[in-house]
């Protein structure tokens, strides 16, 4: 097993036992909630009469569900308008703070609880979402959990887990320009499959990943999970510790120097022991796009679909349903394919750096005709700063949709849906079978910058040849 890195430092300094089962029982020193994977959650700790152990580790906010035009209250949706009051009745019972619509700092759960400073290195979270991995760029060990999870923090602010492996993933080299972290992630899951990371927590490192912002690594820790991956996590340096000071959970005065030695000391050691060891050359990678129903399934933008004879064994049978579904020929090109819908926005790729990005190539340019696209904020400070900054004009004047901040078509739990066959080039997380809201949708996942390539030229385009 591995041996000083973070992911051991972290594990140690949060370990309350071993449980018979042999599992560790885990601190989690944050809970984020939201209004999907909760109400049962409440549901199971009312019927055994117990109360939230730490409400002032558990912090709530709403996302899934929201509408993205009308949010005035009560929801068109009854049962979006149900989860809602279940989610504040809740808080309120139980003295949760919760990051309402209108206050300021409602979003994606990922996007706001580092925005706030609440997600810090050295952490232990947990939220009853999959892409709760996102905090591990800090240097967090974050868990996506399930609704009985949820109740196990609610009520004992820790988890049963076992141990994982680490592997290293070094990313060396610099991006070619229009390549993004987006791609450097599809690009790591479809090298090392969807199921590579079964095991493991992945510890993401080398000078491509070092040069990083943070919102950039959010992205690279996000889709860890796509990976197989349990967690994901960046060891903090600089840039995290400037991206955190002044923010308004992070530590001050004093405490924040204390808290700065504190998360030097957690980083993985330079002899630290890895299970596993892979490395990619950052100047290897292009803008890459998925042909299909995994988001392992992913090709570099100048590449044609893999045929069967290209693909191991063990994963023709996933791409036979991917070219069936999908309605792509192996062997060809998918450049140049038409797209319906284009997505902007989820905790993968609806940050401001990410809108800012995107709207440098929409700018002075329009959606084709019959192209129905769309920005959705990750949050009410994300939407507020592009207000600012005019990025909302620059994404109008070029036939954007401008929304208010959610989840919308990440997952389509709301009335942001495809329609029938259409497909959609989307910046979001996965693209599996119906994950867009038609049961025959299709998801093509890819940067925001592709993105804008893709809604300007009505078809899948290399955003290179807009640069
Ligand atoms: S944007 Fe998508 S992946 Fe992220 S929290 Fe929302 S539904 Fe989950």
């Amino acid at each position: 097993m591995s041996k000083g890195t973070l992911f051991d430092k972290v594990w140690d300094a949060h370990t309350v036992g071993v449980l018979p089962s042999g599992q560790t029982q885990l601190f989690i020193g944050l809970h984020l909630i939201h209004e999907v994977t909760s109400p049962q959650a409440f549901a199971m700790l009312r019927d055994r009469n117990l109360k939230v152990l730490f409400p002032e580790r558990t912090i709530a906010t709403v996302d899934h569900i929201v509408p993205t035009t009308n949010q005035a209250r009560p929801f068109v949706d009854d049962l979006a308008e149900e989860m809602m009051q279940a989610l504040e009745q809740s808080c309120k019972e139980h003295g949760i703070t919760f990051y309402n619509i209108g206050s300021g700092s409602q979003g994606i759960v990922h996007v706001i609880a580092p925005e706030l400073g609440l997600t810090q290195p050295g952490m232990t979270i947990a939220c009853g979402d999959s892409h709760t991995s996102t905090h591990g760029a800090f240097g967090a060990i974050a868990f996506g959990i399930g609704t009985s999870q949820v109740r196990d923090v609610l009520a004992s602010q820790t988890l049963a887990l076992s141990k994982l492996k680490v592997r290293r993933i070094e990313v060396n080299g610099t991006l070619q320009p229009g390549v993004y972290a987006k791609d450097v992630i599809l690009h790591i899951i479809r090298k090392l499959g969807v199921k590579g990371g079964v095991g493991y927590a992945y510890e993401y490192a080398g000078t491509a990943i070092k040069q990083m912002n943070m919102e950039e690594r959010m992205t690279i820790c996000n889709m860890s999970i796509e990976g197989g991956a349990r967690c994901g996590y960046i060891n903090p340096d600089s840039v995290t510790f400037n991206y955190l000071k002044g923010r308004e959970f992070a530590p001050q005065g004093t405490n924040w120097d204390k808290a700065v030695d504190w998360w030097n000391s957690i980083a993985s050691a330079p002899n630290a022991e890895y299970d596993d060891v892979v490395v990619f050359d950052a100047a290897e990678i292009a803008p890459t796009v998925t042909w299909g129903i995994t988001p392992g399934q992913g090709i570099g933008v100048d590449e044609k679909v893999p045929t069967p004879e290209d693909l191991p064994e063990e994963e023709r049978a996933i791409a036979a349903e991917a070219y069936e579904y999908m309605d792509v020929q192996p062997g060809t090109p998918l450049q140049g394919t038409k797209v319906d819908v284009c997505f902007i926005g989820s905790c993968t790729n609806g940050r401001i750096s990410d809108l800012r990005e995107a709207a440098r190539f929409a700018k002075g340019r329009h959606v084709a005709k019959g192209v129905k696209a769309f920005v959705v904020p990750g949050s009410e400070r994300v939407k507020k700063e592009a207000e600012a900054e005019g990025l909302h004009e620059i994404f109008q004047a070029a036939g954007f949709e401008w929304r208010e901040p959610g989840c919308s078509m990440c997952l389509a739990m709301n009335p942001d849906k495809l329609q029938g066959r259409q497909i959609s080039a989307s910046s979001s997380n996965r693209n599996f079978k119906g994950r867009q809201g038609s049961a025959s949708g299709r998801t093509l996942l890819m940067s925001p910058a592709m993105v804008v390539a893709a809604a300007v030229t009505g078809r899948v385009t290399d955003v290179r040849e807009l640069i």
